[in-house]
């Protein structure tokens, strides 16, 4: 196999972890993890689609109330999320009140306070978690190609470095559902800015993939990488997808049990 598209991370479907809400978790981590609190909504099958965009067109108060919900099925009053520039901003979260927090735009949140949610909006970009078990902290973060190509993966390891002096060894990291690669036909310029060979024409790119090249590159064990096996756009996908015309987001959680 051609070692530069050779995939890094094994493959993971996450799967339905809820009855009352259309709540997905990565399974791996449900069971080695059972501090965390992890995983991604879906658009649900109920005559409304579970948006938790606060970005959209949807009114807010119906937005927040499924917010509401979220915390409340997963046992969290607090949670956090924020306006997502496609910067490569990552804040750092302490102790906060009940309810949802808005902070300051930013595309990646990190905290070790227990009970603390972090929330980030996808559709077809890409949602990255990060833990690291033996300090009981976590991340997520919102990559879409502006940014990647702007640094957001790097930032929430210098993030965790920093704030928890927690080095990239010792981080487990998932790429969850996004937009696949095949489905994903791109301008010359998001090559470019993702460093990728430049093609004179649209084509493909695996975003996922990019991202777990520069994590690794970046000191994460490619044995501690894991990627969703659903693509947001097609197949049979349960999720939202802006290029499939979808206007809402699912939001994809970590937070440390409370
Ligand atoms: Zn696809």
């Amino acid at each position: 196999m051609d070692p530069v598209a050779a995939p890094i991370g094994a493959l993971v479907t996450e799967a339905p972890a809820c009855d009352a809400l259309p709540v997905y978790t990565h399974p791996m981590w449900r069971d080695r993890h059972p501090w965390l609190v992890q995983g991604i909504t879906a658009a649900g099958d109920g005559d409304v689609p579970f948006n938790l965009g606060l970005f959209t067109d949807e009114a807010a108060h119906r937005v927040l109330e499924r917010w509401r919900q979220l915390g409340a099925e997963l046992g969290v009053a607090s949670a956090v999320h924020a306006r997502q520039p496609h910067e490569a901003t990552v804040r750092h979260h302490g102790t906060g009140a009940p309810g949802l927090h808005l902070s300051e735009a930013c595309d990646g949140h990190l905290t070790r306070v227990a009970g603390r949610l972090l929330g980030v909006t996808v559709a077809d970009c890409v949602p990255v978690t990060l833990v690291c078990p033996d300090r009981r902290a976590v991340a997520v973060v919102h990559a879409g190609w502006r940014g990647a190509a702007k640094g957001i993966a790097e930032a929430a390891l210098r993030a965790f470095e920093y704030r928890l002096d927690v080095g990239p060894s010792r981080l487990e990291a998932h790429l969850g559902p996004a937009i696949c690669g095949a489905c994903y036909e791109v301008g010359p310029e998001v090559h470019e800015g993702l460093g990728l060979p430049v093609p004179d024409r649209p084509e493909p790119v695996d975003l996922r993939r990019a991202l777990a090249v520069r994590l690794v590159a970046a000191g994460v064990p490619a044995s501690a990488v894991t990627r969703s096996s659903w693509c947001t756009r097609c197949g049979d996908s349960p999720f939202f997808s802006h290029r499939g015309g979808h206007a809402g987001r699912q939001v994809a959680f970590a937070g440390i049990r409370a």
